[in-house]
């Protein structure tokens, strides 16, 4: 079935889903599927909620883009609303995380321009994934991505993840900021420490260099706070936004402080950035996950999910149980991640993630029932049974 239209970029199953609703997505036959990846984490209030097509529906009778050239209001009004709640001060608006870490990479380099040494490069880490324009591969740590593309863009520094004085002894005067991903998603979901956090934090504020924040997967409640580094009581410089921001619709953002903001006019745009009809999107997004009791429920469903792992983690004997809010992983010790995932989907019709061979990892809507998550770990269990 393979379509030979299509550039062939990655292995994919032989489903075409026709349409999606909540915690499921179904086939042309109908056939459900329990959706535990949610568009790769994007689908934040799950599939198709009403809101959120009402509001796309609205928007697009309405106005769909003016162009880049004139203001709109619903980007006026998310860039207002994401400022209140992350406490960062402007929003550059983009139509990919890849695009905003782009974005992210360019301001750093621009402030370090405006700095005595004009410093350049950029410590990332190990492991770390930023997206796949080539900056952004460059900047992340991913081993598969050192032989492509060569040669890369320069200036970044690879550390390991978590070690404050490697990061002490890289910071040297051509250093413009570091980069990091709170918790690492791709690379199997590992959070940075809170000590390392903090640390960082300290160290980058005292050699005046720039803490940028990859919070494309993390951010808009997926860790059970509004932005990750609440959950590490620090600031950042710059955040980018991603993913879940659309709660399905390509838009992400790149958010700074105003000391940093230090793009000149020519410097960065791009022609679908920061239309009206992401923006109204988005702000349905923003507006229901910044309901007072919203994140108390992503925190009870969290609970749920990390005991039902941990339990079945025990069966089976298998490793930790890993995570924030509704972005957990569980490492499968000798036990198949693919395989499990595999016998998951074609069996019990159940999506989930295998982002390592030994790591399944959770991404559910935001909004997810206690029935589904019951129902995810039934099924799960009889996977990993069967593959054991
Ligand atoms: C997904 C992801 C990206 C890339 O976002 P795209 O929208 O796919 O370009 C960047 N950083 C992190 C941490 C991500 O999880």
């Amino acid at each position: 079935m393979t379509p030979k239209s299509l550039m062939s970029i990655a292995p994919k199953p032989e489903i075409i889903f026709t349409h999606g609703q909540g915690d499921y997505l179904y086939d042309a036959e109908n056939n459900a599927y329990l959706d535990f990846m949610q568009g790769w984490a994007v689908n934040a209030l799950g599939h198709s909620p009403k809101a959120l097509v009402e509001a796309i529906n609205t928007q697009a009778s309405r106005l769909i883009n003016p162009s880049p050239a004139f203001y709109n209001q619903p980007a006026i009004q998310l860039a207002d609303t994401l400022c209140k709640l992350s406490g960062l001060d402007q929003v550059f608006f983009t139509n990919s995380g890849a695009e905003a870490n782009e974005g992210a990479i360019k301001l750093a380099r621009k402030w370090g321009q405006t700095q005595p040494n004009k410093p350049w490069k950029i410590i990332s880490f190990q492991n770390g994934f930023h997206g796949r324009t080539l900056a952004t591969m460059s900047a992340s740590g991913k081993a598969a991505f050192e032989p492509l593309f060569n040669p890369k863009v320069d200036g970044f520094i690879k550390l390991p993840f978590n070690d404050i004085e490697a990061v002490k002894s890289a910071i040297k005067s051509d250093v413009c900021a570091v980069m990091l991903e709170l918790i690492q998603g791709e690379a199997g979901v590992v959070p940075a420490t809170k000590a390392f956090v903090k640390e960082l934090r300290a160290v980058t504020q005292a050699a005046n260099i720039l803490l940028i924040v990859d919070e494309v997967q993390t951010g808009v409640g997926r860790t059970g706070k509004m932005f990750c580094f609440e959950n590490y009581q620090i600031t950042p410089d710059i955040m980018t936004l991603g993913k879940g921001l659309g709660g399905g619709v390509p838009i992400a953002a790149m958010l700074a402080q105003n000391q940093v903001c230090c793009f000149e006019h020519g410097d960065q745009g791009g022609t679908f950035n920061g239309n009206p009809l992401m923006t109204a999107a988005a702000q349905v997004v923003v507006d229901t996950v910044s309901e007072p009791n919203f994140l108390h429920q992503v925190e009870h469903r969290h609970q749920q999910l990390v005991s039902g792992l941990t339990q079945l983690s025990s069966k089976f004997g298998m490793g930790e149980v890993r995570g924030q809010g509704l972005l957990l992983a569980l490492d499968t010790g000798d036990i198949s991640a693919n395989k499990i995932a595999e016998k998951a989907r074609t069996s019990y019709g159940l999506l989930i993630n295998a982002p390592r061979e030994n790591t399944l990892r959770f991404m559910p809507a935001l909004n997810v029932s206690e029935s589904a998550i019951d129902e995810l770990l039934e099924r799960l269990a009889k996977a990993i049974d069967e593959v054991a």
